[in-house]
Protein backbone atom coordinates (compact mmCIF):
# COMPACT_ATOMS: atom_id res chain seq x y z
CA UNK A 1 0.00 0.00 0.00
CA UNK A 2 2.84 2.26 0.95
CA UNK A 3 4.67 1.63 -1.79
CA UNK A 4 1.74 1.88 -4.69
CA UNK A 5 1.35 5.51 -2.65
CA UNK A 6 4.92 6.72 -2.97
CA UNK A 7 4.75 5.71 -6.57
CA UNK A 8 1.38 7.65 -6.83
CA UNK A 9 2.33 10.53 -4.97
CA UNK A 10 5.83 10.78 -4.40
CA UNK A 11 8.65 10.65 -1.91
CA UNK A 12 10.18 12.84 0.50
CA UNK A 13 14.04 12.68 1.79
CA UNK A 14 14.54 14.27 5.25
CA UNK A 15 18.17 14.67 6.37
CA UNK A 16 18.73 16.04 10.29
CA UNK A 17 21.63 17.37 11.94
CA UNK A 18 23.57 15.03 14.61
CA UNK A 19 21.95 16.38 17.71
CA UNK A 20 19.32 15.56 19.84
CA UNK A 21 17.89 18.98 19.43
CA UNK A 22 17.33 18.31 15.71
CA UNK A 23 16.50 14.69 15.69
CA UNK A 24 13.38 14.85 17.50
CA UNK A 25 11.60 17.91 15.99
CA UNK A 26 12.92 16.37 12.46
CA UNK A 27 11.04 12.77 13.42
CA UNK A 28 8.11 15.05 14.43
CA UNK A 29 8.13 16.54 11.00
CA UNK A 30 8.50 13.04 9.47
CA UNK A 31 4.80 12.26 11.44
CA UNK A 32 3.35 15.40 10.64
CA UNK A 33 4.26 14.41 6.85
CA UNK A 34 2.74 11.33 7.35
CA UNK A 35 -0.17 12.18 8.43
CA UNK A 36 -0.97 14.87 6.75
CA UNK A 37 -0.03 13.86 3.37
CA UNK A 38 0.39 10.55 0.84
CA UNK A 39 4.08 10.87 0.43
CA UNK A 40 6.42 7.93 1.46
CA UNK A 41 8.84 10.05 3.30
CA UNK A 42 12.47 8.45 4.16
CA UNK A 43 14.72 9.64 7.38
CA UNK A 44 18.72 8.99 6.73
CA UNK A 45 21.31 9.59 9.66
CA UNK A 46 24.30 7.32 10.77
CA UNK A 47 23.77 4.56 12.07
CA UNK A 48 23.84 5.36 16.09
CA UNK A 49 21.78 8.39 15.38
CA UNK A 50 19.40 6.24 13.70
CA UNK A 51 19.48 3.84 16.81
CA UNK A 52 18.71 6.67 19.42
CA UNK A 53 15.46 7.53 17.28
CA UNK A 54 14.28 4.17 16.78
CA UNK A 55 14.55 4.06 21.20
CA UNK A 56 12.12 6.68 20.65
CA UNK A 57 9.57 5.56 18.94
CA UNK A 58 6.68 2.98 20.00
CA UNK A 59 5.42 0.49 18.39
CA UNK A 60 2.52 1.97 17.00
CA UNK A 61 4.84 3.63 15.31
CA UNK A 62 5.89 1.21 13.27
CA UNK A 63 3.05 0.90 11.30
CA UNK A 64 4.40 5.26 10.56
CA UNK A 65 5.29 4.02 7.30
CA UNK A 66 8.61 6.68 7.98
CA UNK A 67 11.83 4.37 6.46
CA UNK A 68 14.67 4.96 8.31
CA UNK A 69 17.75 4.85 5.96
CA UNK A 70 21.03 4.22 7.31
CA UNK A 71 24.17 6.84 6.41
CA UNK A 72 27.74 5.52 6.81
CA UNK A 73 30.03 7.63 8.80
CA UNK A 74 33.20 6.65 10.39
CA UNK A 75 34.13 9.38 13.23
CA UNK A 76 37.47 8.26 13.33
CA UNK A 77 38.25 8.82 9.83
CA UNK A 78 37.58 12.66 10.55
CA UNK A 79 39.65 12.92 13.80
CA UNK A 80 36.73 12.59 15.93
CA UNK A 81 36.80 9.41 19.07
CA UNK A 82 35.31 6.41 17.90
CA UNK A 83 31.58 6.08 17.55
CA UNK A 84 31.29 9.91 17.92
CA UNK A 85 28.00 10.79 15.37
CA UNK A 86 26.01 13.64 18.09
CA UNK A 87 27.33 16.38 19.63
CA UNK A 88 25.78 14.95 22.56
CA UNK A 89 28.56 15.37 25.86
CA UNK A 90 31.45 15.95 23.12
CA UNK A 91 33.62 19.16 24.20
CA UNK A 92 33.52 22.47 21.50
CA UNK A 93 36.63 21.61 19.80
CA UNK A 94 35.15 18.36 18.68
CA UNK A 95 31.93 19.88 18.16
CA UNK A 96 33.31 21.92 15.14
CA UNK A 97 35.09 18.79 13.76
CA UNK A 98 31.49 17.03 13.89
CA UNK A 99 30.32 20.11 12.12
CA UNK A 100 32.91 19.85 9.12
CA UNK A 101 32.19 15.72 8.99
CA UNK A 102 29.12 16.01 8.59
CA UNK A 103 29.81 17.39 4.75
CA UNK A 104 30.85 13.63 4.27
CA UNK A 105 27.53 12.46 4.17
CA UNK A 106 26.87 14.32 0.64
CA UNK A 107 28.07 11.35 -0.92
CA UNK A 108 25.95 8.37 0.86
CA UNK A 109 23.05 10.69 0.54
CA UNK A 110 23.78 11.05 -3.19
CA UNK A 111 23.46 7.75 -3.70
CA UNK A 112 20.54 7.24 -1.37
CA UNK A 113 18.92 9.86 -4.28
CA UNK A 114 20.26 8.17 -6.76
CA UNK A 115 18.34 4.64 -5.81
CA UNK A 116 15.30 6.35 -4.88
CA UNK A 117 15.15 7.64 -8.38
CA UNK A 118 15.94 4.48 -9.97
CA UNK A 119 13.71 2.59 -7.88
CA UNK A 120 10.43 4.67 -8.79
CA UNK A 121 10.83 6.35 -11.98
CA UNK A 122 11.68 9.51 -10.91
CA UNK A 123 13.54 11.47 -8.42
CA UNK A 124 11.92 11.93 -4.73
CA UNK A 125 9.60 15.57 -4.44
CA UNK A 126 12.29 17.21 -2.27
CA UNK A 127 15.09 16.73 0.39
CA UNK A 128 14.34 18.31 3.54
CA UNK A 129 17.49 18.77 4.86
CA UNK A 130 18.98 20.51 8.59
CA UNK A 131 20.18 24.33 7.78
CA UNK A 132 23.47 22.75 8.63
CA UNK A 133 23.41 21.07 5.66
CA UNK A 134 23.49 23.58 2.92
CA UNK A 135 25.59 21.16 0.98
CA UNK A 136 22.52 19.09 -0.01
CA UNK A 137 21.32 22.13 -1.74
CA UNK A 138 23.65 21.15 -4.44
CA UNK A 139 23.19 17.46 -4.44
CA UNK A 140 19.44 18.85 -4.60
CA UNK A 141 19.72 20.37 -7.77
CA UNK A 142 22.33 18.03 -9.31
CA UNK A 143 19.57 15.05 -9.30
CA UNK A 144 16.89 17.04 -10.77
CA UNK A 145 15.02 17.36 -7.44
CA UNK A 146 13.93 20.65 -5.02
CA UNK A 147 15.66 21.26 -1.64
CA UNK A 148 13.94 22.44 1.76
CA UNK A 149 15.38 23.45 4.47
CA UNK A 150 14.13 22.79 8.05
CA UNK A 151 15.51 25.47 10.38
CA UNK A 152 14.42 23.91 14.01
CA UNK A 153 14.77 27.46 15.70
CA UNK A 154 11.89 29.99 15.62
CA UNK A 155 11.85 32.40 12.81
CA UNK A 156 13.11 35.37 14.60
CA UNK A 157 16.27 33.02 16.37
CA UNK A 158 16.65 31.84 12.97
CA UNK A 159 16.99 34.81 11.53
CA UNK A 160 19.36 36.38 13.80
CA UNK A 161 21.43 33.46 13.30
CA UNK A 162 21.40 33.09 9.89
CA UNK A 163 22.23 37.09 9.82
CA UNK A 164 25.19 37.11 12.26
CA UNK A 165 26.87 34.35 10.55
CA UNK A 166 26.89 35.32 7.37
CA UNK A 167 27.57 39.23 8.14
CA UNK A 168 29.61 39.22 11.49
CA UNK A 169 28.29 42.68 12.06
CA UNK A 170 29.64 42.68 15.95
CA UNK A 171 33.28 43.06 13.50
CA UNK A 172 32.44 45.86 11.96
CA UNK A 173 31.76 48.02 15.62
CA UNK A 174 33.99 48.56 18.79
CA UNK A 175 30.74 49.14 20.75
CA UNK A 176 28.85 46.05 22.88
CA UNK A 177 25.64 46.70 20.91
CA UNK A 178 25.30 46.71 17.29
CA UNK A 179 22.23 46.05 14.64
CA UNK A 180 21.82 42.60 12.72
CA UNK A 181 21.12 43.23 8.89
CA UNK A 182 17.45 42.35 8.25
CA UNK A 183 16.03 43.66 11.83
CA UNK A 184 15.14 47.00 12.62
CA UNK A 185 17.06 49.31 14.31
CA UNK A 186 15.28 48.93 17.22
CA UNK A 187 16.35 45.53 17.61
CA UNK A 188 19.71 46.29 18.69
CA UNK A 189 21.78 43.03 19.70
CA UNK A 190 24.74 42.73 21.82
CA UNK A 191 27.92 41.18 22.31
CA UNK A 192 27.23 39.05 25.30
CA UNK A 193 24.24 37.62 23.18
CA UNK A 194 26.81 35.98 21.27
CA UNK A 195 28.63 32.75 22.28
CA UNK A 196 32.81 33.46 22.60
CA UNK A 197 33.16 31.29 19.07
CA UNK A 198 30.90 33.88 17.17
CA UNK A 199 32.40 36.88 18.83
CA UNK A 200 35.83 35.93 18.03
CA UNK A 201 35.08 34.80 14.58
CA UNK A 202 36.68 36.71 11.72
CA UNK A 203 35.89 34.15 8.44
CA UNK A 204 39.22 32.28 8.67
CA UNK A 205 38.59 30.20 11.87
CA UNK A 206 36.86 26.74 11.17
CA UNK A 207 33.14 27.95 12.42
CA UNK A 208 32.99 30.52 10.16
CA UNK A 209 34.52 28.10 7.44
CA UNK A 210 31.22 26.01 8.80
CA UNK A 211 28.57 28.29 9.18
CA UNK A 212 29.57 30.70 6.14
CA UNK A 213 29.58 28.31 3.80
CA UNK A 214 26.50 25.82 4.75
CA UNK A 215 23.95 28.54 5.62
CA UNK A 216 24.85 30.73 2.49
CA UNK A 217 23.99 27.54 0.43
CA UNK A 218 20.51 27.49 1.70
CA UNK A 219 19.93 31.12 0.78
CA UNK A 220 19.13 28.79 -3.05
CA UNK A 221 17.18 26.70 -1.64
CA UNK A 222 13.38 26.38 -2.93
CA UNK A 223 12.34 26.81 1.01
CA UNK A 224 12.15 26.91 4.50
CA UNK A 225 10.18 25.18 6.91
CA UNK A 226 10.00 26.78 10.13
CA UNK A 227 9.10 24.77 13.62
CA UNK A 228 7.02 27.71 14.53
CA UNK A 229 3.70 29.33 14.74
CA UNK A 230 2.79 32.21 12.44
CA UNK A 231 0.63 33.92 15.20
CA UNK A 232 3.34 33.56 17.85
CA UNK A 233 6.45 34.91 16.36
CA UNK A 234 4.77 37.85 12.95
CA UNK A 235 7.77 40.11 13.20
CA UNK A 236 10.07 37.01 13.29
CA UNK A 237 8.50 35.39 9.88
CA UNK A 238 8.10 39.06 8.57
CA UNK A 239 12.00 40.09 8.66
CA UNK A 240 12.61 36.55 8.07
CA UNK A 241 10.74 35.95 4.48
CA UNK A 242 12.26 40.12 3.62
CA UNK A 243 15.54 38.72 4.27
CA UNK A 244 15.43 35.31 2.53
CA UNK A 245 13.26 36.00 -0.53
CA UNK A 246 11.82 32.25 -0.89
CA UNK A 247 8.56 30.80 0.61
CA UNK A 248 8.74 30.18 4.63
CA UNK A 249 6.49 28.03 6.06
CA UNK A 250 5.46 28.39 9.27
CA UNK A 251 4.33 24.62 10.58
CA UNK A 252 4.96 23.85 14.49
CA UNK A 253 4.87 23.51 17.01
CA UNK A 254 5.94 19.83 16.55
CA UNK A 255 5.85 19.19 19.93
CA UNK A 256 3.81 15.38 21.04
CA UNK A 257 0.17 15.83 20.45
CA UNK A 258 -1.13 15.74 24.06
CA UNK A 259 0.80 18.53 24.59
CA UNK A 260 -1.70 20.57 22.92
CA UNK A 261 -5.14 19.43 23.83
CA UNK A 262 -7.08 21.41 26.28
CA UNK A 263 -6.93 19.54 29.21
CA UNK A 264 -4.70 16.31 28.88
CA UNK A 265 -7.59 13.04 29.19
CA UNK A 266 -4.34 10.81 29.77
CA UNK A 267 -3.25 9.71 33.56
CA UNK A 268 -0.09 10.60 34.78
CA UNK A 269 1.65 7.29 34.40
CA UNK A 270 0.54 6.53 30.72
CA UNK A 271 1.57 10.04 30.21
CA UNK A 272 5.15 9.59 31.63
CA UNK A 273 5.21 6.11 29.95
CA UNK A 274 4.36 8.33 26.59
CA UNK A 275 7.31 11.01 27.31
CA UNK A 276 10.03 7.77 27.88
CA UNK A 277 9.11 6.76 24.61
CA UNK A 278 9.47 10.22 23.31
CA UNK A 279 12.93 11.16 25.01
CA UNK A 280 14.33 7.25 24.91
CA UNK A 281 16.70 8.58 27.65
CA UNK A 282 17.10 7.11 31.51
CA UNK A 283 15.73 9.32 33.74
CA UNK A 284 17.85 10.28 36.53
CA UNK A 285 14.67 10.20 38.92
CA UNK A 286 11.39 8.40 37.89
CA UNK A 287 8.81 10.56 36.25
CA UNK A 288 6.44 8.79 38.87
CA UNK A 289 8.42 10.41 41.71
CA UNK A 290 8.72 13.52 39.93
CA UNK A 291 4.93 13.62 39.87
CA UNK A 292 4.74 12.84 43.19
CA UNK A 293 6.85 15.90 44.24
CA UNK A 294 4.47 18.01 42.09
CA UNK A 295 1.54 16.33 43.13
CA UNK A 296 2.64 17.64 46.78
CA UNK A 297 2.77 21.26 45.76
CA UNK A 298 0.22 23.66 44.83
CA UNK A 299 -0.92 25.25 41.20
CA UNK A 300 1.41 27.63 39.47
CA UNK A 301 4.42 27.31 42.42
CA UNK A 302 7.22 24.96 41.38
CA UNK A 303 9.95 26.41 39.38
CA UNK A 304 11.40 23.86 36.74
CA UNK A 305 15.04 24.34 36.07
CA UNK A 306 16.54 22.93 32.99
CA UNK A 307 19.19 23.50 30.60
CA UNK A 308 18.43 21.02 27.55
CA UNK A 309 19.71 17.74 26.42
CA UNK A 310 23.81 19.06 26.61
CA UNK A 311 24.54 22.08 28.76
CA UNK A 312 25.53 22.70 31.96
CA UNK A 313 27.07 25.83 34.21
CA UNK A 314 30.32 26.75 35.96
CA UNK A 315 30.92 25.83 39.83
CA UNK A 316 30.09 28.93 40.52
CA UNK A 317 26.70 29.40 38.91
CA UNK A 318 25.84 26.54 40.25
CA UNK A 319 26.73 27.57 43.88
CA UNK A 320 25.07 30.85 43.31
CA UNK A 321 21.74 29.19 42.03
CA UNK A 322 21.65 26.61 44.43
CA UNK A 323 21.97 29.49 47.18
CA UNK A 324 19.39 31.44 45.35
CA UNK A 325 16.87 28.69 44.88
CA UNK A 326 17.03 27.72 48.60
CA UNK A 327 16.42 30.94 49.95
CA UNK A 328 13.37 32.11 47.45
CA UNK A 329 12.06 29.81 49.90
CA UNK A 330 9.82 28.50 46.81
CA UNK A 331 9.73 24.93 45.89
CA UNK A 332 11.55 23.85 42.95
CA UNK A 333 12.81 20.80 40.50
CA UNK A 334 15.86 21.26 39.31
CA UNK A 335 17.96 19.15 36.53
CA UNK A 336 21.26 18.91 37.19
CA UNK A 337 24.76 17.80 36.05
CA UNK A 338 28.58 18.05 36.91
CA UNK A 339 29.34 22.10 36.34
CA UNK A 340 31.83 22.48 33.84
CA UNK A 341 35.10 21.25 34.13
CA UNK A 342 34.09 18.35 35.24
CA UNK A 343 32.87 14.82 33.19
CA UNK A 344 29.74 15.48 32.32
CA UNK A 345 28.24 12.04 32.67
CA UNK A 346 30.11 11.40 36.22
CA UNK A 347 29.34 11.01 39.10
CA UNK A 348 28.10 14.23 41.08
CA UNK A 349 29.49 15.32 43.73
CA UNK A 350 27.95 17.08 46.91
CA UNK A 351 30.99 19.52 47.34
CA UNK A 352 29.34 21.43 44.10
CA UNK A 353 26.21 22.52 45.94
CA UNK A 354 26.26 24.22 49.28
CA UNK A 355 26.79 21.91 52.41
CA UNK A 356 23.69 19.78 53.44
CA UNK A 357 21.63 21.29 50.53
CA UNK A 358 20.54 18.30 49.13
CA UNK A 359 19.36 17.17 52.28
CA UNK A 360 17.55 19.63 53.39
CA UNK A 361 16.08 20.66 50.63
CA UNK A 362 14.63 17.02 50.00
CA UNK A 363 13.68 16.42 53.90
CA UNK A 364 11.53 20.11 53.52
CA UNK A 365 10.17 19.24 49.75
CA UNK A 366 11.21 22.34 48.60
CA UNK A 367 13.21 21.16 46.07
CA UNK A 368 14.07 17.69 43.93
CA UNK A 369 17.30 17.12 42.23
CA UNK A 370 17.07 15.00 39.38
CA UNK A 371 20.43 13.90 37.78
CA UNK A 372 21.06 14.55 34.00
CA UNK A 373 17.77 14.05 32.33
CA UNK A 374 14.35 14.70 33.39
CA UNK A 375 10.68 13.74 31.64
CA UNK A 376 10.59 17.46 30.83
CA UNK A 377 7.04 16.94 29.08
CA UNK A 378 5.12 15.75 32.00
CA UNK A 379 6.89 18.06 34.28
CA UNK A 380 5.87 21.07 31.98
CA UNK A 381 2.18 19.89 31.75
CA UNK A 382 1.63 19.20 35.74
CA UNK A 383 -0.32 22.00 37.29
CA UNK A 384 2.02 21.99 39.97
CA UNK A 385 4.76 23.94 37.25
CA UNK A 386 4.67 27.55 37.11
CA UNK A 387 7.80 28.98 35.49
CA UNK A 388 11.12 27.71 33.42
CA UNK A 389 14.15 28.38 34.17
CA UNK A 390 15.78 27.31 30.67
CA UNK A 391 18.82 27.63 28.27
CA UNK A 392 15.88 28.84 26.05
CA UNK A 393 17.17 26.24 23.04
CA UNK A 394 14.06 26.25 20.56
CA UNK A 395 12.11 23.00 21.58
CA UNK A 396 12.13 23.67 25.33
CA UNK A 397 10.57 27.25 24.21
CA UNK A 398 8.19 25.26 22.25
CA UNK A 399 7.39 22.85 25.43
CA UNK A 400 7.22 25.67 27.53
CA UNK A 401 4.49 28.01 25.78
CA UNK A 402 2.67 25.18 24.18
CA UNK A 403 1.48 24.95 28.53
CA UNK A 404 1.42 28.72 29.02
CA UNK A 405 4.57 28.87 31.24
CA UNK A 406 6.69 31.96 31.81
CA UNK A 407 10.28 31.50 30.87
CA UNK A 408 13.32 32.44 32.76
CA UNK A 409 16.08 32.71 30.61
CA UNK A 410 19.17 32.01 30.73
CA UNK A 411 20.83 31.34 26.75
CA UNK A 412 23.95 29.41 26.70
CA UNK A 413 24.92 29.01 23.13
CA UNK A 414 23.48 28.63 19.31
CA UNK A 415 20.51 30.75 18.53
CA UNK A 416 19.50 30.90 22.30
CA UNK A 417 20.44 34.14 23.44
CA UNK A 418 18.14 35.75 20.23
CA UNK A 419 15.34 33.34 21.29
CA UNK A 420 15.03 35.16 24.70
CA UNK A 421 15.26 38.54 23.31
CA UNK A 422 12.44 37.53 20.87
CA UNK A 423 10.73 36.50 24.43
CA UNK A 424 11.74 39.55 26.53
CA UNK A 425 10.98 41.98 23.51
CA UNK A 426 8.37 40.93 21.12
CA UNK A 427 6.00 38.32 23.07
CA UNK A 428 6.91 39.85 26.80
CA UNK A 429 7.14 35.75 28.66
CA UNK A 430 10.39 35.89 29.17
CA UNK A 431 12.72 37.74 31.99
CA UNK A 432 16.12 36.93 31.43
CA UNK A 433 18.34 35.91 34.76
CA UNK A 434 21.42 36.12 32.83
CA UNK A 435 23.51 34.84 29.63
CA UNK A 436 26.45 32.15 28.74
CA UNK A 437 28.93 30.36 31.50
CA UNK A 438 31.11 32.98 31.70
CA UNK A 439 29.18 35.56 33.72
CA UNK A 440 28.70 36.19 37.32
CA UNK A 441 25.75 35.69 38.58
CA UNK A 442 24.44 36.11 42.51
CA UNK A 443 22.03 34.32 44.35
CA UNK A 444 19.80 37.36 45.47
CA UNK A 445 19.46 37.94 41.54
CA UNK A 446 18.19 34.26 41.45
CA UNK A 447 15.78 34.97 44.55
CA UNK A 448 14.01 38.08 42.70
CA UNK A 449 14.07 36.41 39.60
CA UNK A 450 12.04 33.57 40.97
CA UNK A 451 9.55 35.15 42.94
CA UNK A 452 9.10 38.18 40.32
CA UNK A 453 7.89 35.35 38.08
CA UNK A 454 6.22 33.31 40.55
CA UNK A 455 3.81 36.98 41.43
CA UNK A 456 0.24 36.58 40.53
CA UNK A 457 -0.33 40.01 39.96
CA UNK A 458 2.49 42.46 38.60
CA UNK A 459 4.94 41.45 36.49
CA UNK A 460 4.97 37.51 36.92
CA UNK A 461 0.81 37.74 36.17
CA UNK A 462 1.49 39.65 32.75
CA UNK A 463 4.22 37.09 31.68
CA UNK A 464 1.95 34.38 32.57
CA UNK A 465 -1.25 36.17 30.81
CA UNK A 466 0.72 36.31 27.47
CA UNK A 467 2.67 32.95 27.64
CA UNK A 468 -1.40 31.70 27.91
CA UNK A 469 -2.55 33.75 24.67
CA UNK A 470 0.34 31.74 22.77
CA UNK A 471 -0.72 28.83 24.24
CA UNK A 472 -3.96 29.17 22.88
CA UNK A 473 -2.50 30.58 19.09
CA UNK A 474 -0.41 27.25 19.21
CA UNK A 475 -3.24 25.06 19.48
CA UNK A 476 -5.43 27.11 16.91
CA UNK A 477 -2.37 26.61 14.81
CA UNK A 478 -2.77 23.01 14.37
CA UNK A 479 -6.27 22.71 14.62
CA UNK A 480 -7.71 20.13 12.42
CA UNK A 481 -10.80 22.02 10.00
CA UNK A 482 -12.24 22.55 6.52
CA UNK A 483 -9.82 24.33 4.25
CA UNK A 484 -10.97 27.46 5.49
CA UNK A 485 -11.26 26.68 9.04
CA UNK A 486 -8.22 24.67 9.60
CA UNK A 487 -4.88 26.36 11.96
CA UNK A 488 -2.09 28.35 10.11
CA UNK A 489 0.39 25.56 10.34
CA UNK A 490 -1.78 22.88 8.47
CA UNK A 491 -2.59 24.96 6.06
CA UNK A 492 0.75 25.94 5.36
CA UNK A 493 1.36 22.32 5.22
CA UNK A 494 -0.87 22.17 2.36
CA UNK A 495 1.06 25.37 0.79
CA UNK A 496 4.70 23.54 0.97
CA UNK A 497 2.81 20.66 -0.39
CA UNK A 498 1.89 22.75 -3.11
CA UNK A 499 5.26 23.89 -4.06
CA UNK A 500 7.03 20.89 -4.26
CA UNK A 501 4.29 19.03 -6.91
CA UNK A 502 4.92 22.60 -8.62
CA UNK A 503 1.12 23.35 -8.38
CA UNK A 504 0.94 27.06 -9.15
CA UNK A 505 -2.92 27.46 -8.82
CA UNK A 506 -4.54 28.03 -5.38
CA UNK A 507 -6.35 25.01 -6.10
CA UNK A 508 -6.85 21.96 -3.71
CA UNK A 509 -5.56 18.40 -3.96
CA UNK A 510 -8.50 15.92 -2.96
CA UNK A 511 -5.50 13.99 -0.95
CA UNK A 512 -4.80 17.30 1.01
CA UNK A 513 -8.68 17.35 2.22
CA UNK A 514 -8.29 13.80 3.87
CA UNK A 515 -5.97 13.15 7.03
CA UNK A 516 -5.01 10.08 4.81
CA UNK A 517 -3.66 7.73 8.04
CA UNK A 518 -6.49 8.43 9.97
N1 LIG B 1 14.91 17.18 27.57
C1 LIG B 1 14.29 16.27 28.40
N2 LIG B 1 14.79 16.09 29.65
C2 LIG B 1 15.87 16.77 30.12
C3 LIG B 1 16.49 17.72 29.26
C4 LIG B 1 15.97 17.90 27.99
O1 LIG B 1 13.31 15.62 28.03
O2 LIG B 1 16.25 16.55 31.27
C5 LIG B 1 14.37 17.37 26.20
C6 LIG B 1 13.46 18.57 26.12
O3 LIG B 1 12.11 18.19 26.41
C7 LIG B 1 13.66 19.04 24.68
C8 LIG B 1 15.07 18.60 24.33
O4 LIG B 1 15.44 17.64 25.32
O5 LIG B 1 12.75 18.36 23.81
C9 LIG B 1 16.06 19.75 24.40
O6 LIG B 1 15.95 20.51 23.23
P1 LIG B 1 16.25 22.06 23.21
O7 LIG B 1 16.05 22.52 21.81
O8 LIG B 1 15.44 22.74 24.23
O9 LIG B 1 17.74 22.20 23.67
P2 LIG B 1 19.11 21.52 23.17
O10 LIG B 1 19.23 20.25 23.93
O11 LIG B 1 19.00 21.33 21.69
O12 LIG B 1 20.14 22.52 23.60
Amino acid sequence: MDDLKSQSHGHIVMLPFMAHGHLIPFLALAHRIRRQTPFAVTLAATTLNLRYLRSTTSPDDDDSGIRLHELPFRSSDHGLPPDTENTENLPLSQIGTLFHASISLAAPVERLISNITAEEGRPPLCVISDVFFGWSVDVARKLGTKSIAFTTGGAYGTLAYLSVWLHLPHRSTDAEEFSVPGFPERCRFHRSQLHRFIREADTTDQWSKFFQVQLKLFLASDGWLCNSVEEIEPLGFDLLRKYLKLPVWAIGPLVPPHMLQKSSPISPNSRSKSLQKHTGKVFGVSPEKCLDFLGSHSPNSVSYISFGSQNTISPSQMMQLAIGLESSGKPFLWVIRPPLGFDIKGEFQPEWLPPGFEDRVTRSKQGLLVRNWAPQLDILSHSSTGAFLSHCGWNSTMESLSQGMPIMGWPMTGEQAYNAKMMVEEMGVCVELTRGVESQIEAEEVKRVIETVMEEEGKGGEMRKRATAVMEQMRQAVKEGSDDDKGSSLKAMDEFVRTILGDSTNGTFSFLQVNHRS
